[in-house]
Parts: C-alpha cells; sequence; structure tokens
C-alpha cells in the first residue's frame, strides 16, 4: 500500500476574480522509500502541496491521507524541513532537536539521548549547546535536519532545504541527506525548483507546471549516486 495518497486536491486561495487557483485537481501515490522531488517554477504550487500534506494548509477539494487515515493540520508522523529560519533562536541546537520529544512528554534524559543520536548522524556532535545565530546556514540546516528526524516521522517534507545555501554546502547537505535516507529507510518528499538537484536527488521527479499549477509528469530516475 502506498504511504502517502493524494486524491484530487486543489487548492484556491480566496481574492478578488475568483482568488488564486494555486494548484488544480492533483493526484499523488508515494510509496514507502520513495525519495520524490517534485520539480517547477516558482509559482506553480510546490510548496502548496507540500504544506497542505504538512497539515499547514487545508486543500479546497480532495483528500490527503497518511497509512490511509485522512490528514487533519500537523502532526509529528510528518516531518517538516524549510528552507530557512525555522530553528527556535531562543534554544540551544540540543534544545531544539528535542522539542518535538518534549511535546510528546518523553522524560529529558530520552529525549538528550535521541537528540545526540541525530546530531552525530548529521555531523554535529560537540554543537549541542550552541544557539543557532552562532551556527553557518548549513549547520542550522543540519539542526533542522536532525529535529525532523528525531520525531521519527513517516515522512519527511523539504521545501528547498538547501536553497538559501552556498553550491559547496548544498552539494555535502544533498550527500548526507541520500545517505540517511539510504541508512534510515525513510521516504522524502523533496521541492525544489533546481533541474540538477531533483534528478540528483530523487528515485522520482514529479514535475509541475504554473498557471494553474499541476502535475504534467511523473518520471522514475535511475540511480546514479555517488556523483562521481
Ligand atoms: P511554489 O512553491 O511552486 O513557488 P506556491 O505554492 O508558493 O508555489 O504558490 C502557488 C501559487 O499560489 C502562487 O500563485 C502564489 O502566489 C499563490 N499563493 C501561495 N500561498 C498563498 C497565500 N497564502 N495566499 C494567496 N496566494 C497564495
Ligand atoms: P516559495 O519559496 O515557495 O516560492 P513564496 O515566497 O512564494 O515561497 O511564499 C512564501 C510564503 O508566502 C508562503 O507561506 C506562501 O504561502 C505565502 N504567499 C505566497 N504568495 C502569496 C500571496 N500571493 N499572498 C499571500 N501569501 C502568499
Amino acid at each position: 500500500m502506498s504511504i502517502l495518497q493524494v486524491s484530487g486536491v486543489a487548492k484556491t486561495f480566496p481574492g478578488r476574480a475568483g482568488g488564486t487557483v494555486a494548484l488544480e485537481a492533483t493526484d499523488l501515490l508515494v510509496q514507502e522509500n520513495d525519495f520524490i522531488t517534485i520539480l517547477g517554477p516558482s509559482g506553480c504550487g510546490k510548496s502548496t502541496l507540500l504544506r497542505m500534506v504538512a497539515g499547514l494548509d487545508t486543500p479546497t477539494t480532495g483528500i490527503i491521507s497518511l497509512d490511509g487515515k485522512p490528514v487533519h493540520g500537523p502532526g509529528a508522523d510528518r516531518g517538516m524541513v524549510f528552507q530557512s529560519y525555522t530553528l527556535f533562536p531562543w534554544l540551544t541546537v540540543l534544545q531544539n532537536v528535542c522539542f518535538g520529544l518534549r511535546e510528546k512528554g518523553m522524560p529529558l534524559r530520552e529525549q538528550q539521548d535521541i537528540a545526540r543520536r541525530f546530531l552525530a548522524k548529521v555531523g554535529l556532535s560537540g554543537f549541542e549547546n550552541h544557539f543557532p545565530k552562532q551556527l553557518s546556514g548549513g549547520m542550522q540546516q543540519r539542526t533542522a535536519l536532525a529535529r525532523a528526524l528525531a520525531n521519527d516521522p513517516r515522512i519527511l517534507l523539504m521545501d528547498e532545504p538547501f536553497g538559501a545555501l552556498d553550491h559547496q554546502t548544498r552539494e555535502l547537505m544533498q550527500e548526507l541527506l541520500l545517505g540517511i535516507w539510504e541508512s534510515e529507510r525513510k521516504t522524502v518528499l523533496f521541492v525544489t525548483h533546481d533541474i540538477d538537484e531533483a534528478v540528483f536527488m530523487g528515485n522520482r521527479v514529479v514535475v509541475m507546471s504554473a498557471r494553474p499549477g499541476r502535475i504534467k509528469c511523473d518520471l522514475p530516475v535511475p540511480l546514479q549516486h555517488p556523483r562521481h
């Protein structure tokens, strides 16, 4: 069975002249362990689609189901990583990664063990007590990735997560994420407007076009990692 099911999902933002159709009726089935990249120009509805899967926006029509259950609002079963500015600046790296676990009511010692384990996986051991502003952009995104993974989500939702990073850091982060995808057997939905990134990262590339947003094609990509 597919892990995520998007069925007949459309989104219109209200406004003058009938509002903005951000996404036309869209169907998408995501299988367990898929790494799907969603590729398309700015404004084609990529973020809107991802935000609806995350439960941060509600479809105008259609249904989104995770493990067969319709999603209503955000949940720990979906880990989200945005482009930037998503760490809590008043919390340390360790506290940021513990955040979701604390919300679940997990004992502090256990939270910290899990958080340290994921910080090690993203190469941030030793930075537990730093604050976000003391870290580079790449390190902040590693922290955001560790925070998303620590909650053990069924699916990882990433919206242009490396879009603000310089080229070299971006390549390092791409390889880090692919390594984690392979070792943790995660399912990933990854939005990008970079063709090279979409084809390099995904085992399936979903291509969208704008005005209004819709899926134009959905293609399997032969695995080509490592890069060189
Ligand atoms: P992308 O992520 O592909 O750049 P978006 O999903 O952000 O595209 O946007 C799709 C369309 O919906 C755009 O025309 C955008 O301006 C519009 N849109 C997105 N969010 C809102 C909103 N909150 N209110 C009104 N229009 C929005
Ligand atoms: P993206 O990087 O996906 O293109 P945008 O810069 O289009 O992001 O959008 C950033 C935020 O602004 C999103 O939360 C989106 O929902 C909102 N937004 C985008 N377009 C509009 C709009 N026309 N009116 C109101 N909010 C919008």
